[in-house]
């Protein structure tokens, strides 16, 4: 039995048990929900009544609602798809502007469509706090406009837990005649959603970050949005996403979404107390840290009520994380590796920091299951953890 404090829950956060229960329950029954016979229609039930079921929940309806394999999936058919789709029709039209604090599964698709189909980046900044600015995507507009395929920008961001102002981005897309995604991952479940409200084109959402299963997510497009599919086989889902679909991992998400959707109110009322003490405790140990996103005590508007992103001087944020780890503190850096070497976090850097002041990043994101005992459990661990990661920073530094 563990009595590590999780701390990770942007990560990824617990199944809920009635999620756990109505999988169990799926998963014992037989059914394609493609095939005819009693067995798949009854299958087929289940996964359009899970279809209704979220799209009430998100302010969509059910024809918009895709299933995928996850955030990663959701975000590669959103912009290969809308891209591809956009290239097809007018070969000019080849632009996409896409904010710099991204996921890499929205910067990484992006890449590939510049190295190997000639997409052309336009960069939407943001401000220190990690907020883009609808005015800027204004600008990039007016100069580029008539050639941009998509504009995809993050409704909350996974680091530093920066809400970005999502319908007024996208309203400025509307008006330029670009079709707008946003990665909606960190904000599903978290935040009001309202998908139709949002005035978003395309919006990704991620089973595993709201207490439903992992590797079960879904793209909300709208129904004039024009995808080519990255899958070839059934056509399941639109056309534009083959497969067979997961019966049981969909009622899950089902479930999951209208649960966190239920408590949203009442959870980020109890994050937020929970946040706020863990920031001004972890302030107050005089260790020099700091905050980065936008902070405000008592406010859930413009940063996720979960999300505490501490800047630490003078050590290394993964010397941190292991030493928090060994003293039963699950927390990350917010960024992740690249092929095993710790990297200084995009996001910081989009957002101005340098790379010095980037790398002694630590978030710890709170959940369902979070108490006041682990947060006050993770802040009587930083002093020794923080005082031993400055020793290994500065040992490293003088032997270089
Ligand atoms: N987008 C954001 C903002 C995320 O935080 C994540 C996961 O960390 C993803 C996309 C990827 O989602 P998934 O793990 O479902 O592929």
């Amino acid at each position: 039995m563990t009595t590590n404090v999780y701390l990770d829950h942007a990560a990824t956060t617990q199944v809920r048990p009635e999620v756990i229960a109505a999988m169990a329950e799926q998963m014992a029954v037989v059914g394609n929900a493609s095939s005819l016979h009693s067995a798949g229609r009854a299958a087929r039930r289940v996964v359009e009544e899970s279809r209704e079921q979220i799209a009430e929940a998100l302010g969509a309806s059910p024809s918009e609602v895709i299933f995928t394999s996850g955030g990663t999936e959701s975000n590669n058919i959103a912009i290969k798809g809308a891209f591809g789709r956009s290239v097809a029709e007018d070969a000019g039209r080849r632009g996409l502007v896409v904010g710099t604090t991204e996921h890499h599964a929205s910067l990484d698709p992006v890449e590939f469509l510049v190295e190997r189909h000639d997409a052309r980046v336009h960069w939407l900044e943001v401000d220190h706090d990690g907020v883009p600015s609808a005015q800027s995507l204004r600008s990039t507009l007016e100069q580029a406009g008539e050639s941009v395929a998509l504009v995809t920008a993050m409704w909350a961001n996974n680091e530093v837990g920066a809400i970005a102002p999502v319908a007024e981005l996208s309203s400025v897309a509307r008006e330029f005649g670009v079709p707008f995604h946003t990665d909606a991952v960190q904000a599903v479940g978290h935040v009001p959603v309202d998908f139709a409200g949002s005035g978003a084109d395309l919006l990704s959402l991620s089973g595993h970050k709201f207490g439903g299963p992992q590797g079960v997510g879904a793209l909300l497009a709208r129904r004039d949005v024009k995808l080519v599919p990255l899958t070839h086989g059934g056509g399941q889902e639109r056309q534009i996403r083959s497969g067979t679909l997961d019966v049981a991992g969909i009622r899950g998400l089902a479930a999951a979404v209208s649960a966190a959707v239920e408590e949203l109110a009442a959870e980020n009322d109890r994050l937020v107390r929970l946040r706020d003490r863990l920031v001004e405790r972890a302030l107050g140990l005089d260790l020099g840290i700091s905050v980065s996103g936008p902070y405000t005590p008592g406010d859930s508007e413009s940063r996720l009520a979960g999300n505490v992103h501490l800047r630490v001087p003078d050590c290394d944020g993964d010397s941190l994380l292991y030493l928090l780890d060994a003293a039963g503190i699950e927390c990350s850096t917010g960024s992740a590796c690249q092929a095993g070497v710790p990297q200084p976090s995009h996001v910081l850097l989009a957002m101005g920091y340098t790379q010095h002041e980037a790398r002694g990043a630590l978030r710890m994101t709170l959940g369902r299951t979070t108490t006041e005992e682990d947060v006050d459990a993770a802040v009587a661990a930083l002093p020794a953890a923080v005082e031993r990661a400055r020793r290994a920073h500065h040992a490293g530094r003088n032997s270089a």
